[in-house]
């Protein structure tokens, strides 16, 4: 079996695939750059977690930890399935400890 050396180097056999997959893929979005939304270069670099900064410009602005634009639309409507799922399941038991 050929072992792929991408940038999970550290993990060795830990964690199994599916982990080192998603890792390997933040790492190549840190290091990839992005769209500048003041200058509209493809400079952008992560500076520091949840610092991005452009090249081009300058410009400076905060961001998600690992890609300058975070998916709130997409998280917002998965907590709202999540939401809708667990009134399907009823309220949680009430009285169960009291302190
Ligand atoms: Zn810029």
């Amino acid at each position: 079996m050929p072992k792929s050396r991408r940038t999970t180097g550290s993990f060795g056999a830990k964690f199994g695939l599916a982990p080192r997959r998603r890792y390997s893929a933040i790492i190549e979005s840190l290091k990839s750059s992005y769209e500048c939304p003041k200058c509209g270069f493809r400079k952008v670099r992560r500076e520091s977690v949840g610092v991005w900064s452009c090249g081009k410009c300058g410009h400076t602005f905060a961001g998600g930890a690992y890609q300058p634009f975070t998916e709130i639309g997409e998280a917002s409507k998965r907590s709202e399935r999540e939401a809708l799922a667990s009134k399907v399941k009823g309220p949680p038991s009430q009285g169960g400890s009291s302190l």
